[in-house]
Formats: C-alpha cells, sequence, structure tokens
C-alpha cells in the first residue's frame, strides 16, 4: 500500500472540514432570515403614521440582535465583562451586573430555530419557546451576545425551563435559582432569600468579583431607573388617542438587553419625553375609537409577533399587557434604603418573588392585577396568547377568563406556534373578535392626525385624572418591602453614581455639542451614516455632503431618497450638510424647513453642531445614526 501524501487530507478530517461548512452555512441562513423579519418588521412600522423618528433606536438594536458582533458582545470585550444568560423574571439583573457580568435575556421566538433545538430536545411536545431557544445556542447565534455566553442562570419554572438546565449544561455552565411554587405563604420568604444569597455567592465566585455595596447600590438605582422608563411608557398609552402603538411599545422593552443599559434607559426616557409632548398636542398613532386591547398569557419574543401584528393591522390598538416579555418584569420596584450587600440582597429578594407568574399557586396578584389593568387602561377584549404545551398558562386561563366575565371584558384564547401555517385563520378569528367588540374591526392603516393640528387648549382630562403618580411625583411606585429604615448614605443618594464603583458603562450620548474641538493633530477619526435596515455609507474625510432629496448624484451628495426618505417625512431638497475632517464630524442645518435634530434637539440656523458618533439625527421626522466607523 503507498505511503499516504503528507499534505492530503485524512478521510475524517475531511468529513469534519465537510460538518464545520454545513454548520457554518447553517447558521449563516438562520442569521440572514432573523436578520431579514427585523428589517421587514421595521419597514412596516415606519408606516406607522405619526410614528416617533426616536424608535428608530430600537429598530437598530432589533436588526442587530443577531449580528455576531452585537453590542453586548462589544462591551463584553471592551470592559473585560462576562456575559450571564437569563430566562424568565426570577434572576436578579443587578447581582449580575454587580459581579462585573452582562445580563442577556436568552428567551427566544425563532421558529427557524426549532428544528435545530428538536435535534437536542428530540420532537418531544413541549412549548415552541424552548425549543427555539435551545436551537440558538446550538447554532451559537447571538442574541444579544449569545454566541459568548459564559453561565446560564435559568429558574426552575415550568417543567420545560428546568430540564433546560441539563441540556444548556451541555455547552455552558448553568445554574438552577429554585424559585417556590408559591409567593403568598411567608414561609418560603427565608427560603427564597436564601437562594437569592446562593445566587450571589456563585456569581462571585464565577467572576471572581466581590460585590461591595456601592457596586450593587448603584445597580439596583440603574436597574429600577429602566423599570421607571418601561412604566412611564405604558402609562402614556392610558391616554384615549395612545402616542405609541403596542407592537412599538413590544420593541422598546424587547430591546433592554440588547445594548449598554445607561444607553438604553436614556434613550427611553427621551422617547417617554417627546411622547408626553404627543399627548399633549393630540398626536397618535390611532384614530379616535381604536378598540383598545390587551395581552395576556404567554411571552411573546420576537421576530414572532405574529398576533400583535394582526391585532393592529386590523385597525385595534395595544394598550397594556400580562407577559413575561412586557410589564411582568418591570412593574415593581427594588427597595433602596438598603446599607449592607445582604440587606440589598434581601431587598431584591423580595422584589423579585412579587412577579405574578403563572407558575405560582395560588395566583391572585395575577387575576388581580389583569383586572386592575383592565379598567385602568380601559381595554375593551383581552387577547390570552397561548403557545403549544404551555400547560402553566393553559391551565390559568380559564381562571382569567372568569375573572374577566366578572368585569364584563371579553378574552379570546389564540393557541398558536412560531409558525406561519393557520395565519389566515388566526387573522380571521382575531378580525371576527375584533367585531364582536363592538365598535368593529378597522381595516387598514389607521387614520393619520398631523402633528400640531390639534393642538388641545388645556390638558387633556385624563392626565389630571390619572397621571402617573411617578411622573407626578405624588407618592412612589410600589417598592418591595424595605431591609431597613432611616435616612441613606450620602453615597446612595438618588443620582450619585459611588465613586468605587466598577466601571459599569455610561455610553453619554450628549445632547448639545460637545464645547471642546479635537486637535488638529489628533489622528482622523472615521464615520459613517447609518439608515436603519440598510447598509452603513461610509463618509469621506474632507467632503461636504449635502444631505436631502433628490440631490444631484454627485461627490458629496447623498440622496436620501434612497434610503427611505420621502416628502410626507418633510425632508428638504438640501436639508443638511455633513462634514468629515481633521476637526471632527460636523452637522448643519441648510435653512430647512423642517428642521435639524441631534438627539431631540434642533439646530438653530446656521448652527454648526459637533458629532462624537452614536447620535441620533432626524432631518424632520427621518432618522439615521452618525457612528464612528
Ligand atoms: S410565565 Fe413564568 S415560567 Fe413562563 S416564561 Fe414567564 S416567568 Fe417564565
Ligand atoms: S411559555 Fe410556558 S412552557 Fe414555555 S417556558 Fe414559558 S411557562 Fe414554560
Amino acid at each position: 500500500m503507498p505511503d499516504r501524501n503528507p499534505n492530503q487530507a485524512r478521510p475524517d478530517e475531511l468529513e469534519e472540514a465537510a460538518a464545520r461548512s454545513s454548520f457554518k452555512d447553517h447558521q449563516e441562513k438562520v442569521r440572514v432570515a432573523l436578520s431579514g423579519l427585523a428589517a421587514a418588521h421595521t419597514q412596516k412600522m415606519q408606516e406607522t403614521p405619526n410614528r416617533s423618528w426616536l424608535m428608530h433606536y430600537y429598530d437598530d438594536l432589533l436588526y442587530h440582535s443577531w449580528d455576531p458582533w452585537g453590542q453586548i458582545a462589544q462591551l463584553a470585550q471592551t470592559q473585560g465583562r462576562k456575559v450571564v444568560g437569563t430566562f424568565c423574571v426570577f434572576a436578579p439583573d443587578e447581582l449580575i451586573y454587580a459581579a462585573g457580568a452582562l445580563p442577556v435575556r436568552l428567551d427566544a421566538g425563532a421558529d427557524e430555530a426549532i428544528a435545530e433545538g428538536e435535534q437536542e430536545l428530540g420532537t418531544v411536545n413541549i412549548c415552541p419557546m424552548i425549543k427555539s431557544s435551545m436551537g440558538l445556542k446550538r447554532l451559537n447565534l447571538p442574541f444579544a451576545g449569545e454566541a459568548r455566553l459564559d453561565l446560564v442562570v435559568i429558574p426552575s419554572v415550568c417543567d420545560g425551563k428546568k430540564k433546560l438546565v441539563d441540556f444548556f449544561a451541555h455547552y455552558v455552565p448553568t445554574w438552577m435559582v429554585q424559585v417556590p411554587h408559591t409567593a403568598l405563604d411567608p414561609r418560603v420568604r427565608d427560603y427564597w432569600r436564601t437562594e437569592m444569597r446562593l445566587l450571589r455567592e456563585n456569581l462571585e465566585d464565577f467572576t471572581g468579583h466581590r460585590i461591595k455595596p456601592n457596586e450593587l447600590s448603584e445597580a439596583i438605582r440603574i436597574h429600577n431607573r429602566k423599570r421607571q422608563a418601561i412604566r412611564r411608557l405604558y402609562e402614556l398609552r392610558k391616554a384615549p388617542l395612545p402616542p405609541i402603538s403596542g407592537r412599538d411599545a413590544m420593541l422598546v422593552v424587547a430591546t433592554a438587553y440588547h445594548d449598554d443599559l445607561y444607553r438604553w434607559v436614556e434613550q427611553t426616557e427621551r422617547l417617554c419625553v417627546e411622547l408626553e409632548e404627543h399627548v399633549r398636542r393630540g398626536v397618535s398613532v390611532t384614530e379616535p375609537g381604536a378598540l383598545r386591547l390587551m395581552l395576556a398569557g404567554c411571552p411573546i419574543v420576537p421576530p414572532n409577533w405574529k398576533v400583535p401584528d394582526i391585532l393592529e393591522e386590523l385597525g385595534g390598538v395595544i394598550v397594556t399587557d400580562d407577559l413575561c416579555t412586557g410589564s411582568r418584569g418591570y412593574w415593581y420596584l427594588v427597595g433602596e434604603d438598603g446599607r449592607s450587600v445582604e440587606e440589598m440582597v434581601t431587598a431584591l429578594a423580595d422584589r423579585y418573588i412579587m412577579c405574578e407568574c403563572p407558575c405560582f399557586v395560588p395566583n391572585t396578584p395575577r387575576l388581580k392585577r389583569i383586572v386592575e389593568s383592565v379598567e385602568a387602561w380601559r381595554v375593551k377584549g383581552v387577547v390570552y396568547y397561548q403557545l403549544t404545551f404551555c400547560h402553566t398558562l393553559n391551565l390559568e386561563a380559564m381562571e382569567v377568563e372568569r375573572a374577566l366575565d366578572r368585569i364584563k371584558t371579553p378574552m379570546c384564547k389564540i393557541d398558536t406556534d412560531y409558525s406561519e401555517q393557520g395565519a389566515e385563520a388566526l387573522r380571521t378569528r382575531l378580525e371576527s373578535f375584533l367585531e364582536t367588540l363592538g365598535s368593529g374591526a378597522r381595516r387598514g392603516v389607521p387614520g393619520l392626525i398631523l402633528p400640531g393640528t390639534q393642538p388641545s387648549q388645556s390638558a387633556p382630562f385624563w392626565m389630571n385624572l390619572s397621571l402617573p403618580p411617578e411622573l407626578s411625583g405624588e407618592r412612589p411606585m410600589v417598592a418591595a418591602p424595605s431591609t431597613r429604615s432611616g435616612p441613606l448614605p450620602s453615597s446612595k443618594r438618588q443620582g450619585e453614581r459611588p465613586a468605587a464603583a466598577p466601571a459599569l458603562p455610561i455610553a453619554a450620548i450628549p445632547a448639545t455639542a460637545p464645547s471642546t474641538i479635537a486637535s488638529p493633530t489628533a489622528p482622523m477619526a472615521s464615520y459613517q451614516l447609518l439608515v436603519s435596515g440598510r447598509k452603513a455609507i461610509p463618509l469621506l474625510a474632507n467632503v461636504e455632503y449635502t444631505l436631502g432629496r433628490n440631490a444631484a448624484l454627485a461627490q458629496g451628495e447623498i440622496d436620501l431618497t434612497e434610503y427611505g426618505a420621502n416628502e410626507n417625512q418633510g425632508v428638504s431638497r438640501k436639508h443638511a450638510r455633513l462634514v468629515v475632517s481633521a476637526q471632527g464630524c460636523f452637522l448643519e442645518d441648510l435653512q430647512s424647513r423642517n428642521g435639524t435634530f441631534v438627539n431631540g434637539r434642533r439646530l438653530a440656523a446656521g448652527e454648526r453642531c459637533q458629532l462624537s458618533g452614536g447620535e441620533q439625527i432626524s432631518l424632520a421626522q427621518f432618522a439615521f445614526r452618525i457612528d464612528k466607523a
């Protein structure tokens, strides 16, 4: 037998290489499909009349959710942090943060990953969320950084989640948080507090970082700020003419783990400020009389938004929800008056057990909150989203229906999965439900209420009646019972960040241009213009770009109609000027009719604003971003 050529690969090596390349192909196919779904969703949502241009930020985060080099992966690398994946609403993000790691939620909504999940779990009758999450892990597809997961924390809630601990352990270290079956029995309180202490110790061992009081205090503070921003967004949807669609509100919440937390919070607070102005001016994404709906049931995870899509395409408007992917994880604050780490861990335990997960028995707090929400948001009908094989939610649906019956609010239970099969039947069913609600379903795009055409003479009545307490400052949002009383130590006063805190990321997006100009001798930074869902436009140095509609296609002219800008959005033919030079990147308004905005601030005529990268720019209502390349 002749000797084997040493340069020739062995059959097993060839087989391994073929398997690797077919895995890569499959992975890329799924990634492209998911990003494509996100882009299609964004495109559809951008047609919503009066949609805030600030939504562009969240569109972008969604589109890049499956990028191999997403925001979270970048933050983890640059800050040297580990990434900890979580499921459900029981793993305190504050502990993960304070231990020096980044938390990401792994609940997945990708039908495209289910077959891959079944390779691991088998074709068992388990909910699509479990299969999809397993599939994305196997494909190593980075849902906000999943590709480099260092640890996964899974609460022992339903059977599927419990068993997932074993399956994930084949790929990554896992830790199960043992959730009690009830939140109401006082005997479980000590048990649950001990469980949280164990989680803290485990995280500290894992990251090698012992949590200090100022670090945990700061982590609690920023997470409470995140909750307040989400709650504020929900309160705005109580307005008779909601300023944001249900799908966009879901997008905001869904992306809460996809970026630097500080930047996300700042953006969401800015969004709330803009939407409050919309409410004052009567600017809405719906027409008067649109059916006000509530979603309840299983988690609804992007890109699987088919039920919310159908409901709002039929002319309904989702004004609130009872979902783990919506309000459930954000309704209650953590008490901020703990001084030692132990006291703060106790406050976290007491807050996290308040989540009304349907796994709890009895679950009267959940029923009570659903009924109260129906009344507070003046909901006409509830759509109960039931994923196949989720027995817990399925059994509780009857209780929810009875509770709603008592307040004469109809409920429609939709049994579904992540596939597109049966979408037409689903649409017909939901359409007839909306028709039974009284005023009938309205088809097509909701009527346009032009910004500024109907300024209200006085504050709308709902604002006087139910202005959210945390906005009016009358009383605080519900916080978990405090662990001690007395004044806060000076290092924990609201708004202060402890000096000794770890390098928690702060993404400072300046509201105004920085006052200092880069030294001409500094190396010239490269910039790019990013329109959501489109290829980045690199900006050449020392070229004066004119931005507008139908600009001549010469160097230095960027025709934004190519990127979706149109006259209805108020973009002028020659709207703004952009230049990158050794001194930096500068934007100037060209006396446009509808204005140029940087992070929500309108540039004065002739003002030249220096950009540092990362700003949200808007030419009238057409939004984009300038980033460092
Ligand atoms: S309902 Fe409970 S178990 Fe199910 S996803 Fe939500 S928190 Fe987890
Ligand atoms: S949807 Fe139901 S079965 Fe699936 S993870 Fe949540 S509680 Fe468990």
